[in-house]
Protein backbone atom coordinates (compact mmCIF):
# COMPACT_ATOMS: atom_id res chain seq x y z
CA UNK A 1 0.00 0.00 0.00
CA UNK A 2 1.34 3.53 -0.98
CA UNK A 3 0.66 6.43 0.53
CA UNK A 4 -1.65 8.75 -1.03
CA UNK A 5 -2.41 11.78 0.50
CA UNK A 6 -3.09 14.41 -1.93
CA UNK A 7 -3.53 11.72 -4.81
CA UNK A 8 -6.64 12.68 -6.54
CA UNK A 9 -9.24 9.69 -6.33
CA UNK A 10 -9.69 9.65 -9.77
CA UNK A 11 -5.68 8.84 -10.39
CA UNK A 12 -5.24 6.80 -7.45
CA UNK A 13 -4.72 3.60 -10.45
CA UNK A 14 -2.05 5.94 -11.71
CA UNK A 15 -0.75 6.59 -8.37
CA UNK A 16 -0.16 2.75 -7.37
CA UNK A 17 1.60 2.03 -11.01
CA UNK A 18 4.06 4.66 -10.85
CA UNK A 19 4.65 3.07 -6.91
CA UNK A 20 4.64 -0.44 -8.32
CA UNK A 21 6.54 0.39 -11.25
CA UNK A 22 9.18 2.05 -9.06
CA UNK A 23 9.22 -0.73 -7.15
CA UNK A 24 10.53 -3.38 -9.08
CA UNK A 25 13.47 -1.41 -9.77
CA UNK A 26 16.96 -1.23 -7.61
CA UNK A 27 18.10 1.64 -8.90
CA UNK A 28 16.45 4.90 -7.25
CA UNK A 29 14.75 7.10 -10.15
CA UNK A 30 17.19 10.17 -10.94
CA UNK A 31 14.33 12.88 -9.21
CA UNK A 32 15.99 10.61 -5.93
CA UNK A 33 19.34 11.75 -6.31
CA UNK A 34 21.31 14.85 -5.07
CA UNK A 35 19.89 17.14 -7.62
CA UNK A 36 16.12 16.48 -6.93
CA UNK A 37 15.24 20.21 -6.23
CA UNK A 38 15.73 20.50 -10.26
CA UNK A 39 12.44 18.77 -10.71
CA UNK A 40 10.55 21.84 -8.87
CA UNK A 41 13.53 24.52 -10.25
CA UNK A 42 13.38 27.16 -12.88
CA UNK A 43 12.32 26.42 -16.03
CA UNK A 44 15.29 25.37 -17.06
CA UNK A 45 16.52 22.99 -14.51
CA UNK A 46 13.21 21.41 -15.21
CA UNK A 47 13.54 21.17 -18.82
CA UNK A 48 17.14 19.53 -17.39
CA UNK A 49 15.08 16.96 -14.81
CA UNK A 50 13.11 15.90 -17.63
CA UNK A 51 15.63 15.12 -19.80
CA UNK A 52 16.89 12.88 -16.62
CA UNK A 53 13.61 11.52 -16.50
CA UNK A 54 14.65 9.56 -20.19
CA UNK A 55 16.42 7.29 -17.51
CA UNK A 56 13.69 6.09 -15.33
CA UNK A 57 12.38 3.10 -15.94
CA UNK A 58 9.22 4.48 -14.39
CA UNK A 59 8.73 7.47 -16.73
CA UNK A 60 5.06 6.33 -18.99
CA UNK A 61 3.74 5.66 -15.26
CA UNK A 62 4.84 8.85 -14.08
CA UNK A 63 3.93 10.78 -17.19
CA UNK A 64 0.51 9.01 -16.94
CA UNK A 65 -0.12 9.70 -13.47
CA UNK A 66 1.13 13.39 -14.02
CA UNK A 67 -1.52 14.05 -16.86
CA UNK A 68 -4.31 11.98 -14.88
CA UNK A 69 -4.08 13.89 -11.87
CA UNK A 70 -3.50 17.04 -13.71
CA UNK A 71 -0.55 18.01 -11.61
CA UNK A 72 0.47 21.53 -12.50
CA UNK A 73 4.04 21.95 -10.89
CA UNK A 74 7.11 19.90 -10.81
CA UNK A 75 8.12 17.98 -13.76
CA UNK A 76 7.09 14.42 -14.02
CA UNK A 77 7.73 11.12 -16.28
CA UNK A 78 9.68 13.84 -18.74
CA UNK A 79 6.79 16.47 -18.68
CA UNK A 80 7.57 19.50 -17.65
CA UNK A 81 4.29 21.91 -16.86
CA UNK A 82 4.43 23.53 -19.93
CA UNK A 83 4.84 20.67 -21.72
CA UNK A 84 1.42 19.05 -19.93
CA UNK A 85 -0.36 22.79 -20.43
CA UNK A 86 -2.54 22.20 -23.31
CA UNK A 87 -1.87 24.76 -25.89
CA UNK A 88 -4.53 26.30 -27.55
CA UNK A 89 -5.81 25.56 -30.31
CA UNK A 90 -6.45 27.53 -33.53
CA UNK A 91 -10.41 28.52 -33.72
CA UNK A 92 -11.58 28.34 -37.16
CA UNK A 93 -12.47 31.43 -37.98
CA UNK A 94 -16.14 32.58 -38.31
CA UNK A 95 -17.69 34.78 -39.93
CA UNK A 96 -19.31 37.78 -37.98
CA UNK A 97 -23.32 36.54 -38.10
CA UNK A 98 -25.15 38.93 -39.74
CA UNK A 99 -27.59 40.01 -37.08
CA UNK A 100 -29.54 42.22 -38.94
CA UNK A 101 -32.72 41.63 -39.40
CA UNK A 102 -34.37 40.95 -42.93
CA UNK A 103 -36.40 44.38 -42.92
CA UNK A 104 -40.48 43.38 -43.29
CA UNK A 105 -42.76 44.88 -45.68
CA UNK A 106 -43.83 47.14 -42.31
CA UNK A 107 -40.39 47.98 -41.36
CA UNK A 108 -39.39 48.48 -44.70
CA UNK A 109 -42.42 50.93 -45.30
CA UNK A 110 -41.15 53.31 -41.80
CA UNK A 111 -38.02 53.31 -43.58
CA UNK A 112 -39.15 55.02 -46.27
CA UNK A 113 -41.44 57.76 -44.56
S1 LIG B 1 10.00 9.77 -14.61
FE1 LIG B 1 9.02 10.36 -12.68
S2 LIG B 1 9.88 8.99 -11.16
FE2 LIG B 1 11.21 8.93 -12.93
S3 LIG B 1 12.78 10.47 -12.61
FE3 LIG B 1 11.18 11.45 -13.76
S4 LIG B 1 9.86 12.39 -12.22
FE4 LIG B 1 11.12 10.86 -11.17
Amino acid sequence: MTLTIGVPDHARDEWEQLHDTLAAHQEPPPCAGPDRDHWTGTATQQQQAAARCLDCPAMVACAAYALTAGERTGTWGGLTPSDRTPKPTRKATTKKKHTRKKPTPKTRKAATR
